[in-house]
């Protein structure tokens, strides 16, 4: 049986952030997942890498100080991969400004030798320079500030390949169905099952870490069927529109919907992202569905602020994750809860991490490993990744593109045809090319169409209805990539095009 010095359960944002934390300390690390890295709520995000200005507001200083300096700490590990974004408040009506003017201030001053630039006051004729699509009936002035923005996949995946390259090893499509126990009741492994072989395995773990998101509380039921944190599962829903709607590189944030909550409009990828709802769920899945209440939520709001209507059939994608909120009992108002996270430590040695956001994962990982050495026979060594740089994950560069190109000739004999064939797109509306699918099947552990349309590249989440048109295509180039059979790629085009479904609002 193989023997690691770390497993960890989840290959999410902090699942792969404490295996990043652990192989970067020299100890050997597996990390499993039941589907794809970041097929659960670290794909879902708003992309922001931010210290939270409504975190503020509900008076939590020391989080927001913190995930401000791990946004220094990523832009500066991971250049390539997270910007630095303004973002606009629009004032219609002249008593709040001052009120935000001041809460942004703080927010800078918290930022401290890491901040992203002054926030400032604009006049209504700078907040339409900056926001060509904003109503301009009523508008008074506007506030502008720094902040952070990312693409979370790609930094997942370049968070996959770091650690990988340090020695770990990583398995996708491998889900935990029981932990192995000594006599004395002590963790010291899991068994697994790999659901695309439906074959299965043990490894043993000194220490074996519960980074399972909003499935913590299930995971946990598995080492003591009496004991649980309270996990409060929120649903946040996203639209994405052509980039029309919000021509330049300025966001917009509106900062009180009719329901209390902070509304972004972002430009990501050449669109227009619009979110977040906030609402309890009772239902845990990496595949919440967004509701016909949350989209016309949205489009409610968006069009209060945009100078042009949107309606459902402007929407080109929609996407829902869930929140794992750490509270001490179930609430409905998740908004008010806070996004702190917390480490736990089981009588059976079962390390559960819970909470945190995308930008905090590198100190929730720090702290996580902390904790595991603290509490198990692993020798002490301290952590490293506060200035650990995350160079993979970028597709787009040349030299990436020179890599897959090597790797693509010995498939295709005929120099000329090989480049036409890889410079082709996955189709005419999308901005990825097949060169790409190429790429993520050799060095990204990609396995499926969903894997290549939703995650590697993010054609689902920008255009569902041109992924759902490249899904023939795609499953072609990687049957022959992957070495399969006419049959998968018959299923692959089955699966990927139901799954596809729920991003297409109708
Ligand atoms: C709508 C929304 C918007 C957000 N926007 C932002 C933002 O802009 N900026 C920001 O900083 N944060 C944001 N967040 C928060 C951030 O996305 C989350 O905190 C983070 O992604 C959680 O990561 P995770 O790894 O804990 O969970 P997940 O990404 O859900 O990963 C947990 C993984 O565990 C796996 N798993 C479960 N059980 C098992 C098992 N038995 N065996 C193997 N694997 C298992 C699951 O399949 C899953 O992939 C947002 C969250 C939401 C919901």
């Amino acid at each position: 049986m193989e023997q690691y010095d770390i497993i960890i359960v989840g290959g999410g944002a902090t699942g792969l952030g404490c295996a990043v934390d652990a192989a970067s300390r020299g100890y050997s690390t597996l990390l499993v997942e039941k589907d794809d890295f970041g097929k659960g709520t670290s794909s879902k995000s708003t992309k922001l890498v931010h210290g939270g200005v409504r975190y503020l507001e509900q008076g939590n200083i020391f989080l927001v100080r913190e995930a401000l300096q791990e946004r220094k700490r990523l832009i500066n590990n991971a250049p390539h991969l997270v910007s630095n974004l303004k973002f606009v408040i629009p004032n219609y009506d002249v008593i709040r400004g001052p009120y935000y003017y001041t809460g942004l201030k703080l927010y800078d001053f918290l930022s401290g030798s890491g901040s992203f630039g002054a926030s400032k006051y604009l006049s209504s004729e700078e907040v339409e320079e900056l926001l060509p699509n904003i109503k301009t009936e009523g508008l008074k002035n506007g506030i502008s500030y720094q902040d952070g923005q990312f693409d979370d996949t790609r930094l997942l995946i370049s968070m996959l390949c770091t650690y990988t390259e340090m020695g770990g090893a990583a398995l996708n499509y491998t889900e935990v169905t029981r932990l192995i126990k000594s006599e004395a009741g002590r963790i010291e492994g899991i068994k697994v099952m790999d659901k695309l072989k439906e074959t299965e395995t043990e490894y043993r773990g000194k220490v074996v870490i519960n980074a399972t998101g909003v499935f913590t509380e299930a995971f946990q039921k598995m080492d003591n069927p009496n004991v649980s944190i309270a996990v409060t599962p929120s649903q946040g829903s996203h639209l994405v529109f052509d980039k029309k709607f919000l021509e330049g590189n300025t966001a917009l944030m509106i900062p009180k919907t009719s329901d209390g909550r902070i509304l972004f409009a972002v430009p990501w990828h050449d669109h227009t992202l619009v979110g977040t709802t906030d609402v309890y769920t009772e239902s845990i899945s990496n595949d919440p569905k967004v509701t016909d209440q949350e989209i016309d939520f949205m489009i409610e709001t968006a069009n209060a602020y945009f100078k042009q209507d949107t309606s459902r059939d402007d929407i080109l994608s929609t996407f829902a994750g869930i929140r794992p909120l750490v509270t001490q009992g179930k609430t409905l108002d998740t908004k008010s809860i806070s996004r702190s996270h917390g480490v736990s430590v089981s009588e059976s040695g079962l390390i559960n991490i819970t909470g945190g956001k995308w930008t905090t994962y590198r100190k929730m990982a720090e702290d996580t490993i902390d904790d595991a050495i603290e509490s198990s026979t692993l020798t002490e060594s301290p952590c490293v990744t506060h200035d650990l740089r995350l160079d993979h994950g970028g597709t787009d560069t040349e030299e990436a593109r020179l890599k897959v190109y090597g790797g693509y000739a010995s498939q295709i004999e005929d120099l000329e045809s090989k480049d036409k064939a890889l410079q082709e797109k996955v189709d005419p509306a999308l901005p990825y090319t097949m060169a790409q699918v190429v790429w993520a099947c050799d060095n990204e552990l990609a396995k499926t169409v969903e894997d290549v349309l939703a995650r590697r590249t993010r054609a689902l989440f920008l255009n569902a209805q041109a992924a759902l048109d490249a899904t023939e295509k795609v499953a072609s180039l990687m049957q022959q990539v992957l070495g399969e059979s006419e049959a998968w790629k018959r299923q692959q085009v089955e699966e990927f095009r139901r799954f596809a479904q729920d991003y297409v609002v109708k």
